[in-house]
């Protein structure tokens, strides 16, 4: 097993506020090395979670805003 360390700069989608990310990624290369990998990194600062894709070879494809799935409390019918 083939294991590398990618390091990822990013940007906060958030609040802008460059990040470091170091992953690990268990090697299974041949078979994701095109597809790459998705990431959901929160923000220290603002809690933002972004989504980055990247590929092992640490190059990132796209950072966007990850969906957040908190429920907005709704306003009861009655
Ligand atoms: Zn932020």
């Amino acid at each position: 097993m083939l294991s590398l360390l990618v390091c990822l700069k990013i940007m906060c989608t958030g609040c802008g506020d460059p990040m470091d990310t170091t992953l690990q990624c268990e090697g299974r290369q041949g078979r994701d090395e095109e597809t790459g990998a998705l990431i959901k990194i929160p923000c220290p600062c603002c809690g933002t979670r972004n989504q980055v894709a990247f590929t092992t070879d640490g190059t990132i494809h796209a950072v966007t805003r990850a969906r957040t799935y908190e429920r907005i409390p709704e306003p009861s019918v009655n």
